[in-house]
């Protein structure tokens, strides 16, 4: 039989909130009869006054105990009165303090808690509240799912609270929210999963061999237009952060394609077409994640065989996919960039050579570029600005190299002097 209990905690001794966050579980002095398996929620008191964590029993008197020793407040506090007993606590779900808490001290008092909470209380002997904490508990994590905004960053631990859902795979059934949780890595992907024109084409489950439309949650996706299953995207650009795309619906029928899977065999993927519920959102990506993401592709990319990029190559999309990503500009000067040019005259200052060309206008082609860079602090003034032939442009940006940036300082010299 598996027994509920309520323990408190004292925030001003003990920092039991970020221990558990920090630590996923923790060794805790038994003052009740407490199993492995049974469900202990933690009140916090004092200023706090609500229940923040639900935990799980996972085993009773550990051989070692979890060195929490750095979430000590205020050692004069603690209990001293070591009962010997000692039950290993594993969260597994948090409940904000700062959102709406159905939990707290004085709900509780309304709905059956019959005093103060000191010591551990036994839940079971109390219908009343344990119903209450049960149909509270359901109401939050509803809200919380209700409550997730397009382009909100979640970890995995968040995501598992939020949805009930299992730590990993792809596709993440949960049967106590009845939803699943779609995640597309594109820090492990195989194959690349990209939005066109506002569809998400999704490569279903199966790593190795030909996919299956009857094989696990690729079933379960396949027909949740047909049930009442919530589906829901998140897209990881960068580990371990989970970016919320909100909730999506399968738009068409899922198509094949061939796709070289984790031994490089060819073989035929499924591929979901999604479309999001609410229209009008877009996630916008930081573009140093995004370029992060790119630079590690295509390192990949470089490691493979002739044979494995001709196959890869073969089989790429061909239609290219989009994606809104945040980039920083720096505004420039234009008078700046424009005196750049004309005391260029044509001329490259790094190379020396003619422009390579003229524009539509007959005028040479040159493009200004600052030494240092605006990016790690440079000024955007005129000591500070050159024209280049897009040659040496790229150059500079590519290989970054001193002897280059030195020769640049001494042609600025010798054309400042030579304005004056
Ligand atoms: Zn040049
Ligand atoms: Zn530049």
């Amino acid at each position: 039989m598996i027994n509920t209990w309520i323990y408190s905690a004292d925030p001003n001794e003990y920092d039991v909130i970020r221990a558990f966050k920090d630590l996923g579980q923790l060794d805790w002095s038994m003052k009740s009869n407490a199993d492995v398996n049974d469900i202990v929620y933690i009140y916090i008191g004092y200023e706090i006054k609500n229940i923040a964590i639900k935990t799980k029993v996972i085993e009773i008197n550990p051989e070692e105990f979890i060195d929490d020793g750095d979430y000590v407040i205020n050692i004069d506090r603690m209990d001293g009165d070591n009962c010997g007993d000692y039950i290993r606590l594993k969260m597994i779900d948090y409940f904000d303090q700062d959102k709406e808490n159905l939990m707290t001290y004085e709900l509780m008092r309304d709905n059956g808690l019959n005093g103060p909470i000191r010591g551990p209380i036994k839940l079971d002997n109390n219908e009343q509240l344990k119903g209450y904490i049960e149909l509270s508990e359901s109401k939050m994590i509803k809200n919380r799912i209700e409550n997730l905004k397009v382009s909100d960053v979640l970890t995995n631990n968040q995501l598992m609270y939020t949805f009930k859902c299992s730590n990993s795979s792809g596709m993440r059934r949960a049967h106590k929210t009845n939803t699943l949780s779609i995640i597309s890595d594109h820090t492990k992907a195989l194959y690349e999963d990209r939005w066109i024109d506002g569809i998400f084409h999704y490569t279903g489950m199966g790593q190795v061999g030909h996919q299956s439309l009857d094989y696990a949650q690729n079933k379960v996706l396949y027909q949740s237009n047909d049930t009442d299953i919530k589906v829901y995207l998140f897209e990881v650009f960068e580990e371990g952060k989970y970016v919320f795309e909100g909730q999506v619906e399968l738009y068409d029928e899922p198509y094949q394609e061939e796709q070289t899977d984790k031994n490089n065999d060819i073989r035929n993927v499924w591929v979901f077409p999604l479309k999001r519920c609410n229209e009008n959102q877009d996630v916008v990506i930081k573009d140093n994640s995004y370029k992060k993401n790119k630079d590690k592709k295509e390192k990949k990319a470089k490691k493979l065989s002739d044979k494995e990029l001709l196959e890869k190559a073969k089989r790429a999309r061909k239609r290219s996919g989009t994606r809104n990503v945040n980039t920083v500009v720096y505004d420039r000067d234009e008078h700046v960039a424009e005196l750049a040019k004309r005391r260029a005259n044509g001329i490259c200052q790094l190379c020396g050579q003619k422009a390579p060309f003229n524009n539509n206008k007959g005028e040479p082609y040159l493009e200004t570029h600052h030494i240092e860079w605006l990016s790690r602090g440079g000024e955007d003034s005129i000591d500070n600005t050159v024209a280049l032939c897009p040659n040496c442009h790229k150059r500079m940006h590519i290989l970054d190299c001193n002897e280059d940036i030195k020769k640049l300082k001494k042609n600025m010299k010798r054309i400042v002097l030579i304005n004056q």
